[in-house]
């Protein structure tokens, strides 16, 4: 403002000391101050970021911020969760396997499910919602206290006054009970006391049907690299990994292991966006450059530390975020350019008098003009769905 009023003054008195008089002097003067008038800068960048956001809206994707658009629009590196990410989240059981077998039903092992079915009961992870789902009125009468979570690792439970842990291997290591890895391919839950360990449970998790598709267009966008980053184990993660069409994995990852993994790429100079849903990557999610968070499934924590919420989980909408993200950008910083460069043309045209007849017109064309030109180019971002369709 300063600069601009100080221009407009000067331009007065430079025309009054080359003799003009002061009307004319006075004109030059007032059509450099109305054509200064930063409308349309102002304009430029809200406009198409709430066009932008209203888009995204539409299509069940939320931006938290301005800023998180951007950070989508400038995204490279896309890593992500597996289990309700890539995956459904929604495990069908394989087997069940009693190794210290005190269940009373040997076939069914009851035993070992109602207690594995009883720690999960308050966990929100997708795998303790599937074996609730699936075995949870087993566990009915099950009296549950003292409940934990071990992030990454899995959860333990008082039931019926023992003490009982149910997860993966990381945690039966941390408990220091021998145990058996199961051979099966699959998702395994173990399950042990303080001392014995009492055998395990597999599911198996398919991958969506559109996750797939998701990935194979952020590569066609120019994505440098789409990886998984898994606390699951390594035959999974691999598995999944090919059938996703995925440039690497990363498995056994604990929850500040997958923030460090992000760091890394980041120090690479990377723009890394994260995608998770789970309580466990609340911290990751928090890290990245840009977190997106699962609507649907996702726990709250994830949602709260996520700059950007897919609303349907279907990783189909991650590229539509990003091509919105980098559209919207794209038309902001267009509208930024080409207020400057008709005002500064304009400006000095009138300064100089070159549009003397014109001047006043000119100036109020390079403030409102601009201005409707700037919201007009702006409404070009609603354009892209179309051309999807
Ligand atoms: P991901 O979403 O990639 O599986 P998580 O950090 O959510 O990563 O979980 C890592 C691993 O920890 C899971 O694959 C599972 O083996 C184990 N785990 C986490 N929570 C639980 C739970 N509530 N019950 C059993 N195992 C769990
Ligand atoms: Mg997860």
């Amino acid at each position: 403002m300063p600069a601009v009023i100080s221009i407009s003054v000067l331009t007065t008195l430079v025309w009054l000391l080359l003799g003009r008089e002061f009307g004319y002097a006075l004109a030059r003067g007032i059509s450099v101050l109305v054509i200064s008038c930063p409308c349309a800068l102002g304009l430029a960048t809200p406009v198409a970021i709430m066009v932008g956001n209203g888009l995204g809206a539409r299509n069940g994707i939320l931006f938290k911020t301005a800023a998180s658009l951007e950070a989508a629009g400038r995204t490279q590196i896309v890593a992500l969760d597996k289990t309700g990410t890539i995956t459904s989240g929604k495990f069908e059981f394989v087997r069940c396997e009693c190794v210290h077998c005190h269940c009373i039903d040997k076939h069914n092992h009851r035993e070992l499910l109602r207690i594995i079915a009883a720690c999960e009961r308050l966990s929100t992870h997708p795998i303790a919602k599937s074996i609730c789902l699936a075995f949870g009125q087993f566990a009915d009468d099950c009296v549950v206290t003292d409940a934990k979570n071990y992030a990454g690792m899995g959860v333990s439970a008082v039931v019926d006054g023992v003490r009982y842990y149910a997860g993966n291997e990381k945690l039966m290591q941390k408990i220091g009970v021998p145990f058996t890895e199961t051979q099966l391919v699959g998702t395994a839950v173990y399950c042990c006391t303080d001392t014995e360990f009492l055998g395990d449970i597999v599911f198996a998790d398919i991958i969506k049907t559109d996750s797939r598709e998701a990935i194979d267009r952020l590569h066609r966008m120019g994505m440098k690299q789409a990886i998984m980053l898994t606390g699951d184990r390594e035959s999974i993660a691999a598995d999944i990994a090919a059938k996703a069409g995925l440039d690497g994995y990363y498995a056994k990852l604990l929850p500040e292991e997958k923030v460090q993994r992000v760091q890394a790429l980041q120090q690479q100079g990377h723009t890394v966006l994260y995608a998770g849903d789970g309580i466990n990557d609340a911290p990751v999610l928090a890290a990245a450059d840009l977190g997106v968070a699962m609507g649907g499934a996702g726990a709250d924590v994830a949602i709260e530390a996520s700059d950007m919420v897919i609303q349907g989980d279907s990783l189909s909408q991650l590229p539509v975020g990003v091509t919105v993200a980098r559209k919207t950008v794209g038309i902001a910083r267009e509208n930024i350019i080409f207020a400057i460069a008709v005002k500064l043309l304009i400006i000095l045209g009138c300064a100089v008098g070159i549009f003397d007849e014109n001047a006043m017109w000119l100036a109020v064309f390079g403030d409102v003009g601009v201005c409707l030109l700037a919201v007009a180019n702006a409404l070009r971002v609603l354009h892209i769905r179309k051309k999807k369709k």
